[in-house]
């Protein structure tokens, strides 16, 4: 597309006077992913390594000391005040090699959530950091379950490896039966814990020394050419030959990596290294702006939007909460898809068919100091939102779309609600539908009776949830537990069918908050006779927006 013809569409707008060719340099240098791994793994020595060796931060340490802050509470003048770093480090973005990064955190612990998993949504790859010494645990193979409704291409970092860990082809063989994803590695640890000497790099046939402790910003390891060279032989006869059957096993056994591949999210690379001792980050760095592929088209309704594309496209994929009640305001964090944002320009918010112009804008540079004044497809930007702006909602300078594949997931932890007031009943609804609507947690209400289920992913959900309602909307309200353990949302083509099935089962039969229907089931097995009772319907473990 020429100039001209860019200059003569109507709604190309603001961007009108980007060239063409600025936005495609912005987007092809631009790395957009999320990190993600079961607690303790290491993902935040890893994130504060990666900020180190782009040069980001100066010192270690700076992650670390925000990751026991409660940021969930931090407020927003705060945010707004900081808006480095500390800007609950959720997103962060850093330079490496003229490439524009940007890392997203997947918040675990306390702090697990729908937000958690919606993430995922908004990155075009994930980094999924491995404790070797743990193999594939629970929350990695949520997470990466979430990664693969995408495709989403997926590198891979065996961390730890200064400690006994397990058997490196055992981590293999566990991640291609448990994770269902083949697995090339790149890097074969040699030895462990103690006895932990290096990697040596199966594509550039090198090996790197390890050194314990080695804290230099610019992770320069030593390097050895040659798996045949003679000074290792010297400096480690045993290991060296260890090392040579290994490799002979995993060139025989394991797939040799494949860009294709690992772009489909057929095949994971696979990294070994310590973070904590700086070994195997900058490996990291380089295959995820080697080989991570920049911001991808989006789907959306009416057509596909490419990132390339002049006028500025995005979408809302997470609201931070601010549980101080002296500051209400939340943060949409909007993903950009296309085009180019610039502060104080003025967007169209699609669902409510308003223009509204952004000016107070936060944007997460990992250093502080900059001062973002545009972003383009892969960046993320946070939005003031005082209570007008939902997960899954659309921004474009004038085009109606709306991007799909923005999902729902079936809450794993449920509680009923009651209130002290029942005075306030009104306002408790009203609350509940604001907040069922806004994505902060799923609201069921059963065909029969008056109960209100709540339901969440992570139990840090109902506690902002129960302090919002006190703060927005002056309900003191009480969750309790109930029998409920799992649910799905229910489709079916029959109408007929689907009216039975109300009123057979009108107390585990209920309605989210965006009208549609799903089952609640108390337990497991309740769960596998309802469906095998009900064959002609269909039961979802997730939904996307509407
Ligand atoms: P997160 O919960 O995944 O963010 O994990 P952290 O980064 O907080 O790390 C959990 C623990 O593992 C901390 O005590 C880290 O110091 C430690 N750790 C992280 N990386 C390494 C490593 O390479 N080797 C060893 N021995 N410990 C590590």
């Amino acid at each position: 597309m020429s100039d001209d013809i860019a200059a003569a569409t109507p709604e190309s707008g603001a961007s009108a006077s980007k060239a063409p060719a600025v936005i495609a340099r912005e987007v092809q240098r631009r790395r957009t992913f999320g990190i993600i791994s079961h607690p303790d793994a290491g993902k935040t020595t890893l994130t504060e390594k990666l900020l180190l060796f782009s040069g980001a931060i100066q010192m270690a340490g700076t992650v670390k000391a925000r990751k026991s802050g409660r940021h969930a509470t931090s407020d927003w003048m705060e945010i707004e005040k900081q808006r480095g770093i500390s800007v609950a480090s959720s997103v962060m973005q850093f330079e490496f090699r003229d490439h524009v990064i940007n890392l997203l955190d997947t918040p675990g612990h306390q702090d697990f959530s729908e937000d958690t998993y919606r993430v995922l949504t908004a990155v075009d790859s994930a980094l999924m950091v491995i404790d070797a010494a743990k193999g594939v645990e629970a929350q990695t193979i949520k997470l990466l379950d979430v990664c693969r409704m995408r495709n989403t291409p997926i590198v891979t970092f065996m961390n730890k490896l200064d400690r006994e860990t397990r058997d490196p082809l055992e981590l293999l063989d566990e991640l291609e039966s448990v994770l269902k994803i083949q697995c090339a590695p790149v890097t074969w640890p040699i030895g462990m814990g103690k006895n932990f000497r290096g990697v040596y790099h199966l594509l550039r046939d090198e090996i790197m020394l390890f050194r314990a402790g080695e804290e230099k910003a610019d992770g320069a390891f030593e390097i050895v050419k040659g798996i045949d060279n003679p000074r290792l032989a010297e400096m480690f006869p045993l290991e060296i030959e260890q090392l040579k059957t290994e490799v002979e096993l995993v060139h025989g056994a394991s797939h040799p990596f494949d860009l294709e591949q690992f772009l489909a999210g057929v095949q994971t690379p696979v990294f070994f290294g310590s973070a904590i001792n700086n070994f195997g980050v900058r490996e990291i760095l380089s295959a995820l702006v080697d080989w991570a592929p920049a911001p991808r088209p989006r789907n959306a309704t009416v057509r596909d939007v490419a990132p390339e594309e002049q006028p500025f496209t995005g979408f809302v994929f997470k609201i931070q909460a601010n549980m101080d009640p002296a500051h209400r305001d939340r943060i949409a964090f909007l993903r950009v898809c296309s085009g180019r944002f610039e502060r104080g320009m003025k967007v169209k918010h699609l669902r409510l068919g308003r223009e509204i112009k952004v000016s107070s804008v936060v944007t997460f540079m990992a250093s502080s100091r900059e001062q973002v004044e545009e972003a383009y497809a892969g960046d993320i930007i946070g939005l003031p939102n005082h209570g007008n702006m939902q997960i899954g909602d659309s921004f474009s300078e004038g085009e109606m779309l709306v991007f799909t594949g923005i999902p729902y997931f079936a809450p794993d932890f449920f509680r009923s609600v009651r209130i002290r007031n029942p005075l306030k009943i009104k306002q408790l609804h009203k609350g509940l539908q604001q907040l069922g609507e806004e994505g902060a947690v799923q609201v069921f209400k059963p065909v029969q009776g008056s109960d209100i289920i709540l339901g969440a992913v992570g139990v840090l959900q109902f506690e902002v949830v129960a302090s919002r309602l006190m703060n927005e909307y002056g309900v003191d309200a009480v969750f309790e537990g109930t029998s409920i353990s799992s649910a799905r949302w229910v489709s079916g083509d029959d109408k007929r069918v689907l009216a039975d099935f109300e009123a057979a089962l009108g107390h585990n039969v209920a309605y989210d908050a965006a009208g549609n229907l799903a089952y609640l089931a108390t337990s497991n097995v309740n769960l596998r006779l309802t469906q095998e009772r009900w064959p002609k319907l269909t039961f979802h473990a997730t939904r996307e927006h509407a």
